[in-house]
């Protein structure tokens, strides 16, 4: 752990003027688990769960899901545990499962795999529900989604697979189903998906890559990839209005929601929730515990006032500093 911040594992993420935010955990492997707890995280706000599937060489079984989603689900009880469903293609790739296409981040990836092949989709959704017996702490999240009728779609079949697994005599609640904002489309869809599901999260990494048309995992172009373009902030704020209109609560999950200056932004529009990868969790917090909300307006208005990414870049490291 960081020197001087194990103290603030147990404290609450709360500003000075006492306006809290949930931190929480993006995980995948079982070593993600005690990492997680270590530092206080309030649940898991990203469980990515085609990392699993990515170092086996077939699919695993219903039964080997459940035992995996077990442990995660149990590991963080009574806190939420956000799955999210299989979302492969793009740059994740499993060898048992080939997908070769001109423009993968354009192609067959996430949510139109699974719908493409609901067999793969409702072993999964059966298993994390058997795994979710006697705890119901799940919420399941779909990644990639296009447009309101995907989450429909998958909104349909996640109800049959817990139609399903209640006749066969599991005892687990409907879990809660969100929706990853991570397409561009889905900015402006924003208020149409939360009026039909029960949480958004951001993931920032593909949305920045999407609205800047700038491969995330290109370093010749790795310049231009800035989540403080103000084409992404402006679209931030977009979508947390959106989600607050239907009265739903919004997470972002990308990377941006692990790094201080960010954080701060993230919770200056409203986010109600961070999810970041644990060893970022406490460097966060002691930056939301020195600030106020009066302060973090003040920035945001300022940030979105500005018209090139990198000025605000610069803005925000200044003003981190004075965070201390
Ligand atoms: C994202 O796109 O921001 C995200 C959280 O998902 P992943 O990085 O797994 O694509
Ligand atoms: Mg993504």
């Amino acid at each position: 752990l960081l020197e001087g911040l194990e103290k603030l594992r147990d404290l609450p993420a709360e500003t000075e003027d006492g306006v809290s935010v949930q931190l929480q955990v993006n995980t995948g492997l079982m070593t993600d688990i005690n990492r997680s707890l270590e530092r206080g995280a309030q649940g898991v706000g990203l469980y990515r769960s085609e990392i699993p599937f990515m170092i086996r060489d077939r699919f695993p079984s219903e039964e080997e899901q459940r035992v995996l989603y077990r442990e995660q689900l149990q590991a963080f009880a009574p806190l939420p545990v956000t799955m999210r469903t299989l979302d492969v293609g793009g740059d994740k790739s499993l060898s048992y499962f080939p997908i070769e296409e001109d423009n993968p981040f354009l192609g067959w990836r996430g949510i139109r795999v699974t719908l493409d092949h609901p067999e793969i989709f409702i072993v999964q959704v059966r298993a994390m529900l058997k795994a979710a017996a006697g705890l119901n702490n799940l919420r399941i999240m779909l990644p990639m989604v296009t447009n309101v009728f995907e989450a429909e779609e998958a909104q349909h079949l996640i109800h049959r697979a817990w139609l399903e697994v209640r006749e066969e005599g599991v005892d687990v609640d409907m879990p809660p189903v969100g929706v990853m904002i991570e397409v561009p489309a889905t900015i402006y869809q924003a208020r149409a998906l939360a009026q039909r599901v029960d949480f958004l999260s951001v993931g920032t990494n593909d949305l920045t890559q999407y609205l800047l048309a700038v491969d995330r995992n290109n370093r010749q172009v790795s310049d231009l990839y800035n989540s403080f373009h103000p084409s992404v902030l402006h679209a931030l704020l977009h979508v947390v209005e959106q989600a607050h209109a239907e009265g739903k609560p919004v997470s972002v999950c990308g990377e941006m929601a692990g790094d201080p200056a960010s954080a701060l932004l993230l919770m200056a529009m409203g986010f109600d929730a961070l999810s970041m990868n644990a060893s970022n969790l406490l460097r966060v917090k002691a930056a939301v515990r020195q600030v106020n909300m009066g302060f973090l307006r003040r920035l945001l208005n300022e940030v979105l006032a500005m018209d090139n990414g990198e000025v605000i870049t610069a803005y925000m490291d200044l003003q981190l500093t004075k965070v201390g």
